[in-house]
């Protein structure tokens, strides 16, 4: 780019330009004003024939050096080296003309555009957003999630699996439709996924202080409901949206709870609840 702008910039260059006139001009007239003993301009003093032979050969030099940055620095087209106007005879005076033949750029004629295959470039299109009714804010979009994380540190720990199982209190269900980790008291509650917040409460009755969000995995609507937490450490509304990792609130033992611990459940968009633990399992790896 900065050759083909100097290129361009060089060819009307003033002053090079009366230098190269005045050789060709000025040696003639001035040998006969010499003899008339007219004032010449300090260029053009006394001696006209070494005078004359000197410009001659920084002309020629010049020729060189301009055929060199034409040859080098013009871009096609910028300058026609052939053309007979006085354009290019900035570095070469019409009797020294440097011809130079016209750039080109070849091109085979049967040479076609090819019309861009839009398929051979088809991405994996991602998941259309899932579109959820939330009680307290309306129609939301959901978009897919990028990442799969479990809801507490030391998630390994865990007081029950999910499934059937003989009711820890009375009033306890025989089924446990979800999963327990047992982090300890005041753990931080994260987020499973990217997603939105369509419930936070602290009055979940059973489920106690009880936070639902909604996701998006890869196009299906997942949801995942984190109970039992404590009083006042909700960080989450509803209608919010949260990412993957984002605490919602900490451990605790609210509502019916035999102790501190986490109740997470999952179900899909038929409310079935299932294994939590072992989605989680296969989907973070
Ligand atoms: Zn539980």
């Amino acid at each position: 780019m900065s050759s083909a702008k100097h290129g361009r910039r060089a060819a009307p260059k003033p002053p090079a330009r009366l230098r190269t006139r005045s050789t060709r001009e000025s040696a003639p007239h001035s040998a006969r004003r010499d003899a008339s003993a007219t004032p010449a301009p300090v260029r053009t003093a006394p001696k006209p024939r070494t005078r004359s032979l000197r410009p001659a050969f920084s002309v020629i030099a010049m020729t060189f050096v301009g055929g060199m940055m034409i040859a080098t620095s013009v871009p096609a087209l910028a300058i026609t080296a052939t053309d007979p106007e006085p354009r290019a005879s900035v570095y070469a005076p019409v009797e020294d003309s440097i011809t130079l033949a016209p750039q080109t750029i070849e091109v085979a004629s049967e040479a076609e555009l090819e019309p861009m295959d839009s398929e051979g470039y088809a991405v994996e299109a991602a998941p259309p957003p899932i579109f959820s009714e939330v009680a307290s804010v309306g129609s939301v979009s959901i978009v897919e999630s990028d990442a799969i994380v479990w809801p507490v540190v030391s998630w390994e720990k865990r007081a029950s699996g999910f499934g059937p199982r003989s009711a820890p209190c009375s009033g306890c269900s025989t089924f446990h439709d979800g999963v327990d980790f047992n982090p300890g008291n005041g753990t931080p509650v994260m987020s499973i996924a990217d997603g939105v917040v369509v419930l936070a409460t602290e009055d979940g009755g059973g489920l106690g202080v009880n936070v639902e969000v909604q996701h998006n995995i890869g196009g299906e609507l997942i949801t995942s409901s984190y109970a039992h937490m404590q009083y006042g450490s909700l960080q989450v509304s509803e209608g919010q949206r949260v990412s993957a990792g984002q605490q919602i609130g900490l451990v605790g033992t609210t509502g019916q709870s035999t102790g501190p611990h986490l109740h997470l459940e999952m179900f899909g968009a038929d409310g079935a609840r299932f294994d939590g633990f072992a989605w989680l399992t296969e989907h973070i790896g």
